[in-house]
């Protein structure tokens, strides 16, 4: 039972006795009102009914996220039981990585084998969502066995361990594969957490650098040479931040993906073009 606000609440219940999985029959009061008072006692009535739809798990993911000039997103290329929460944000994730590579491309800028790098990278999050919403189907069954109440409760227990918890915020949300793009640096591949930064405008956080659309180099060292001749849409941030963020000066893809890292500037020359020319566009 969610609180909506006001008198109004979302309630979600299963159903160990349906076996057909047809979404399309309509919810009785009734049905309501036996869950409602399973749950919270018979002397709980049931007010209005607002809204009211039926979902069962229809798991399923396209085996290409690309065909040809058909490129898929969000609910048409994956889709699972709505339990954790997390279908919107892996939709999003999936347009934001797309975003700007279809715009590179159609506009002839983009290195070869970017768009198709959307597959590659993104149908492995899918899998890695769709792996962990089926065990969370499993946990979460209408009336569990002994066996799953106490797999449950020792599933509770590893929950309120901080690193566990981060462990599966980590899946849950998508954030935590890394993707596999060329270089030695341990950042690159990776999504960096937000962080508050201090830039030559005043205070700001990383995700704000990316209304844009660019690709940013973020030069926390002040070590980016000012003659160095950047692309057009890659914005150029001179920033100090209070955390480590394991780089003096870091590459960072539209989508907020370390593409290039260095420690050191005299690193940040030709490296520097190559990783621009190899990941995000053609360095004319
Ligand atoms: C009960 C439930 C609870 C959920 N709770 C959460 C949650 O808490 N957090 C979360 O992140 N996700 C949740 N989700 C999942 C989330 O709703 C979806 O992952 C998300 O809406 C997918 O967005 P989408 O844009 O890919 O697809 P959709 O939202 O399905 O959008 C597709 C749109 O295309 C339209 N359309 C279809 N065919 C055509 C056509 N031929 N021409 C034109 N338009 C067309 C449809 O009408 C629709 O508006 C939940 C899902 C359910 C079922």
């Amino acid at each position: 039972m969610v609180p909506l606000g006001g008198d109004r609440y979302r309630f979600t219940f299963g159903r160990a006795d349906r076996t057909d999985t047809a979404t399309d029959n309509p919810i009785t009061p009734e049905e309501i009102t036996a869950a409602l008072q399973a749950l919270y006692g018979h002397e709980t009535t049931l007010g209005a009914v607002d809204n009211s739809s039926r979902f069962s798990d229809a798991t399923r993911q396209l085996e290409h996220y690309r065909v040809g000039r058909v490129l898929f997103a969000g609910d048409a290329a994956h889709i699972h039981p709505p339990l954790g929460g997390q279908g919107l944000n892996l939709g999003i994730q999936d347009a934001f990585n797309l975003g700007w590579k279809l715009a590179a491309t159609v506009q002839d800028r983009a290195p070869s084998g970017l768009l198709d790098s959307y597959h590659a990278e993104r149908h492995p999050v899918g899998a890695q969502v769709l792996h962990h919403t089926s065990a969370q189907r499993v946990l979460a069954a209408p009336n569990p066995s002994e066996d799953l109440a106490a797999l449950r409760d020792i599933f509770i227990d590893l929950l309120r361990l901080p690193d566990t918890n981060r462990h599966l915020a980590g899946l849950m949300s998508g954030l935590s594969l890394r993707y596999e793009l060329s270089g030695d640096h341990p950042l690159i591949g990776q999504r960096l957490p937000d962080a508050d930064l201090v830039t030559e405008a005043g205070p700001t956080r990383l995700p704000a650098l990316f209304g844009s659309g660019h690709a940013v180099l973020l030069d926390l060292a002040g070590t980016v040479p000012a003659d160095l001749r950047l692309p057009p849409r890659v914005d150029l941030v001179r920033a100090t931040c209070a955390d480590d963020l394991g780089a003096a000066v870091l590459l960072i893809r539209p989508d907020g993906y370390v593409c290039w890292a260095a420690d050191d500037s005299a690193a940040c020359g030709d490296a520097l073009l190559a990783a621009i020319a190899g990941n995000l566009a053609r360095v004319r």
